[in-house]
């Protein structure tokens, strides 16, 4: 079977299509439109990942529709569970490229955390998906289907989503790099007929790709946006985040400006600030950061303070708990909202930045982790698209 998914160029990805796109393509293979619709249920309402499991489909359309189309293009390679429950599944696409998708439970909500991109063509120092370098954007249907595999992975094919789901586009890659595919994927993801996962339940992060930020001002329905800022001084930043060389500290707050103002009342923003001990995390830098917003104007905006999480190949160390609070005091003291962000999923290399389709061969701790973990979830089984 995984043969015929190398061929996955030739055949159409149907998780990838719209439901009037669905309609077209059925129209094409000489089916009527009911039948697309069946289809777009039992892919992002059922889950189904097979056509054979579309049972309410009589057998030769089954046939007709494996020979034109998949309906999975997406592999789980290896799956792992963090002690705080946070699960990493690192998946392939047909041609061999890594992606990464996090599930994050909390008692309220589960966020799912997907991948935009295979690696990542920025080059953010602190980042380790960085260090993997750019490999290709996922196609619309990759995006979906990163979803889809991790709800069936949780709760089983199909089966009710106990809290709704949330999607952050915190994963490998720079969204806005891939914006069309993504507001594509956000878009099938919303139909009510589907997964029906409303914008309001999404955001997206960007590193600041200062013209996508007025596009999706733009959007008619959109999700909620968050910037990675981590410095609010250009020389700083430069450094950190190369893509500051580009789009400037003050052109992206412009761009920031001019999508707070699209805002409803009562919504908010967020600019992430990855803490960095000893390099950005000083009083000072509060007070550095707390000027700008003010300088732009920027009352909307809440600060989420993530503490870095380190890993072998990065230079940088986590600012002490201390820091971290003083940081957060210090904007509140100027009228700013902080958040400190928990971090999830750091033993697993699954948290904020550490995606590196890290896999057992290339930590020998980490390997000894794999081993504890794999065998409880084997006795699970493991979700194979
Ligand atoms: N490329 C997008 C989407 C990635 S989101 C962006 O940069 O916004 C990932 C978030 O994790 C970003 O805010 C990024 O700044 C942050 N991050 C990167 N490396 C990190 C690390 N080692 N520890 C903590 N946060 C990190």
């Amino acid at each position: 079977m995984w043969d015929k998914i190398l061929n996955v160029s030739e055949l159409r990805h149907l998780t990838g299509c719209s439901r009037a796109e669905l309609v077209e393509f059925f129209g094409e293979i000489g089916e009527p439109r009911f039948r697309a619709d069946q289809v777009f249920r039992g892919l992002h309402d059922r889950r189904l990942i097979n056509f054979d499991e579309m049972t309410d489909l009589p057998k030769s359309l089954r046939e007709k529709l494996k020979e034109n189309a998949t309906s999975s293009v997406l592999r789980v390679e290896s799956k792992y569970t963090s002690i705080d429950g946070t699960r990493r599944f690192l998946m392939r696409t047909a041609d061999g490229n890594p992606v990464e998708t996090v599930f994050i439970p909390t008692e309220s909500r589960d966020t799912i955390c997907f991948s935009s991109q295979s690696g990542c063509a920025l080059k953010c120092d602190f980042c380790l998906t960085a260090k993997l370098g750019f490999l290709r954007n996922m196609t619309a249907g990759e995006i979906i289907e990163q979803i889809i595999i991790v709800l069936n992975d949780v709760y089983g094919i199909g089966n009710e989503t106990p809290h709704g789901t949330n999607l952050v586009a915190m994963g490998e890659g720079e969204p806005f790099l891939n914006f069309d595919n993504l507001i594509r994927a956000l878009d099938i993801m919303s139909d009510e007929n589907g997964l029906n996962i409303v914008p309001g339940r999404v955001t997206v992060s960007t590193a600041g790709i200062v013209p996508k930020i007025y596009d999706f001002a733009a959007l008619e329905r959109r999700p909620n946006l968050a910037i990675s800022l981590s410095s609010a001084n250009d020389e700083l930043r430069n450094k950190l985040m190369p893509i500051n060389k580009r789009w400037p500290i003050d052109e992206l707050l412009a761009a920031a400006k001019a999508f707070e103002k699209t805002l409803k009342r009562g919504e908010r923003f967020t600019f992430e600030y990855v803490l960095l001990g000893g390099v950005n995390d000083s009083d000072e830098q509060a007070e550095e950061l707390a000027d700008l917003l003010e300088k732009h104007r920027l009352r909307k905006a809440k600060i989420n303070l993530i503490p870095h999480n380190p890993a072998e190949q990065l230079d940088y160390r986590p600012s002490t708990p201390e820091q971290v609070k003083r940081f957060k005091q210090v904007l509140e003291s100027r009228g700013v909202s902080a958040y400190i962000r928990t971090p999830r999923g750091r033993d697993i290399y699954a948290a904020c930045g550490q995606l590196a389709a890290m896999d057992d061969s290339k930590s020998d701790a980490f390997r000894r982790f794999r081993e504890v973990v794999s065998t409880e979830e084997t006795a699970k089984g493991v979700t194979l698209a």
